[in-house]
């Protein structure tokens, strides 16, 4: 995992306590981790100090860094919740993630009979100027195979489905989104932008606008 404060780094430099009241052991231990980039602190809880699951106290949420202003509010909204949950529970944000992805694929034009599809679609785009870069093919692609993901099939009622992930798993599909970000709203926002320069500057010499 990442520091879910600078989301720089994180070292598992835990140090686990038992929490008493009085003299009793409760059984429940509590264990932190102190980032060395930002020097905050992460703190867990747990009912039992053997395999049981960790649940982050502190912080509520994961932090991933600012949103690129481009990406419109309803795709930020979902983006956040994915985020919030992820500390919780890694099924739930996965979910959300798929969710997101697919909300990303459909305002894009790549509509298909379940998110699988889309998927397809987007890596089969003939137009190279919406063309996925390669790297970002092999991540997009193997969001299709993890978990039991390939198992079930993903329509519209299931998107949201619950299916057994791994903790890295599901931030793995953060990481997709926030590279999706990049190639659906930023990268074209930037195009425009330097067009538009372009074009200004092409006036400016009484010359036709560049095409594209
Ligand atoms: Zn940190």
């Amino acid at each position: 995992m990442k520091c879910p404060h600078c989301t720089i780094a994180f070292y598992d430099n835990w140090v686990v306590g038992a929490m008493n009241r009085g003299a009793v052991r409760l059984g429940w231990v509590y264990r932190s981790a102190l980032c060395p980039e930002c020097t905050d602190l992460v703190i867990e809880v747990s009912p039992s100090a053997k395999d049981a699951p960790w649940q982050m106290l502190y912080p509520a949420g994961a932090n991933r860094g600012p949103v690129p202003s481009q990406v419109p509010a309803n795709i930020v909204g979902d983006y956040v919740e994915t985020c919030n949950v992820l500390p919780v529970s890694a099924k739930a944000s996965a979910a959300l993630s798929r969710r997101c992805l697919q909300a990303m694929l459909r305002a894009h034009g790549y509509r298909g009979r379940d998110l699988a599809a889309e998927i397809q679609l987007l890596l089969d785009e003939s137009d190279p100027a919406k063309a996925i870069p390669s790297t970002l093919r092999m991540t997009i692609d193997g969001i299709r195979n993890f978990g039991n993901f390939s198992a079930h099939p993903i329509t519209d009622v299931t998107t949201l489905q619950i299916i057994d992930v791994e903790d890295h798993e599901a931030e793995w599909c953060l990481e997709i989104l926030e590279e999706m970000f990049q190639h659906f709203y930023v990268r074209p926002a930037e195009a425009a932008a330097r067009k538009l320069a372009l074009d200004a500057k092409l006036a400016a010499a009484g010359k036709p606008p560049s095409k594209g």
